[in-house]
């Protein structure tokens, strides 16, 4: 018979990681270890509110309930691989997930307020010509877990916890603008969106969330009706032709399908306006015309712009226009009366800015993973007969 401490170093591994479990998840979990759904929602203001990553934390709890806690689950963080700071103050993160795989996290702090931008899967399906997430294939789907963690690893990193109220915080807002596109992800992105912005918890409201995706266009209507988050498209370009060469998901939902989709997402008002985000690339979208195109498509829609300078990232294919040309282009734009801010690039110096996000995470081929299975079954087995042979 083994004793209890060798058998608990093997049980550790198969604890439920409570981050990201949907508050009736989370009152599930703790029903099936013979625990009352308000110890779940203790819990949730433990981790969510005031940032607890330890059950003996948690000193609302008796000891016992913390002890047995433990024994059945983990709080759960990502781990950080790597952090750097942008000499403009943009904070990156390398963050590492259980099974090695690793996305980046961006915070960009602003002198009232800061956005911290997430990503939602590692690596991408969708190969857009300008990004450089878009060089790597789909690892695979984030968890909602690792989602919101994300988050919480940022929180942590600046120290705000417990929640802060909505003036005095620094994470104010969050953008789903990092690796992946979150609408092909849509069911874990909204359940971590969903805890987020629970009241008891990290209670950010879902004007303070912006979801970015290259025009998903069944996954807009789902994430209107589910989050009603704001809303950003990448556009980048007003005709098809043009859109189709630099964004292949065009030819799948072409511009008429992505523009009718905006105009019926709920909420869009003049208060509440869709973000176009348009990168300007050099000779490819980033004439007068272009922007008068541009005001003719969006004509019906509450809506601002957001031009984004290019950033390079090695082996590209494409330039940024030069100042000159963008600001022309702009100015097509105000004079027609939208708002069009040309975005100063934040992080570049880190590889932080919108696009050049990558890590090297890769996708294994089947025979490597079936190679990768068995190794590591071979060490659980070589472990677990060395704790046997100590017994
Ligand atoms: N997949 C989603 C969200 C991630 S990309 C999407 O495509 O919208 C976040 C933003 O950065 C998008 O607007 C994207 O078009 C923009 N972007 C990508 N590569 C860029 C680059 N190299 N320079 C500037 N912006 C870029
Ligand atoms: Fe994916 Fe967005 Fe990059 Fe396109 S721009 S490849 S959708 S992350």
């Amino acid at each position: 018979m083994a004793p209890d401490s060798a058998r608990s170093e093997i049980v550790t591994e198969t604890r439920t990681a409570l981050v990201g479990l949907s508050r009736d998840a989370l009152a599930e979990a703790f029903r099936a270890v013979d625990e009352k759904p308000f110890r779940a929602k203790q819990v949730w203001h433990w981790i969510y509110h005031r940032g607890a990553t330890e059950f003996s934390a948690m000193t609302t709890l008796s000891k016992d309930l913390r002890a047995k806690l433990e024994k059945h689950f983990v709080v759960g963080r990502p781990a950080i691989d790597r952090v750097q700071t942008s000499t403009d103050k943009t904070r990156k993160w390398l963050m590492q997930f259980d099974d090695g795989q690793k996305a980046e996290t961006v915070f960009i702090p602003d002198d009232d307020r800061g956005t911290v931008c997430i990503s939602s899967q590692v690596g991408c399906t969708l190969t857009c010509r300008y990004c450089h997430t878009g060089t790597q294939r789909l690892v695979r789907n984030l968890t909602a877990g690792e989602i919101v963690g994300q988050f919480m690893v940022a929180r942590d990193s600046y120290g705000e916890w417990p929640t802060p109220t909505d003036e005095r915080r620094m994470l104010s807002n969050i953008v789903m603008m990092g690796m992946g596109e979150p609408l092909y992800n849509f069911d874990n992105v909204a359940t971590a969106l969903k805890i987020v912005m629970a009241d008891d918890g990290i209670a950010l409201g879902k004007r303070r969330i912006t979801l970015s995706t290259s025009g998903v266009v069944p996954e807009i209507r789902r994430c209107g009706a589910e989050l009603g988050v704001n809303l950003a498209i990448s556009l980048h370009a007003p005709d098809d032709d043009t859109r189709s060469v630099i964004m292949p998901i065009n030819k799948k939902y072409p511009l008429k399908e992505l523009i009718q989709a905006c105009r019926d997402y709920p909420g869009a008002s003049n208060a509440r306006r869709i973000t176009f985000e348009y990168v300007m690339l050099k000779g490819m979208n980033d004439t007068p015309a272009h922007a008068r195109a541009l005001i003719k498509l969006t004509k019906d829609i509450p809506c601002k712009f957001n031009l984004i300078p290019f950033n390079p990232w090695p082996g590209t294919p494409y330039e940024c226009s030069d100042a000159a040309t963008v600001e022309r282009f702009a100015q097509v734009l105000w004079d027609a009366g939208f708002s069009a801010p040309i975005r100063t690039p934040r992080g570049r110096d880190i590889l932080a800015a919108c696009g050049q996000l990558k890590t090297d995470s890769e996708r294994l081929s089947a025979k490597e993973q079936r190679l990768k299975d068995a190794q590591e079954a071979e060490a659980a087995q070589a472990a677990w007969a060395e704790k046997e042979a100590a017994i």
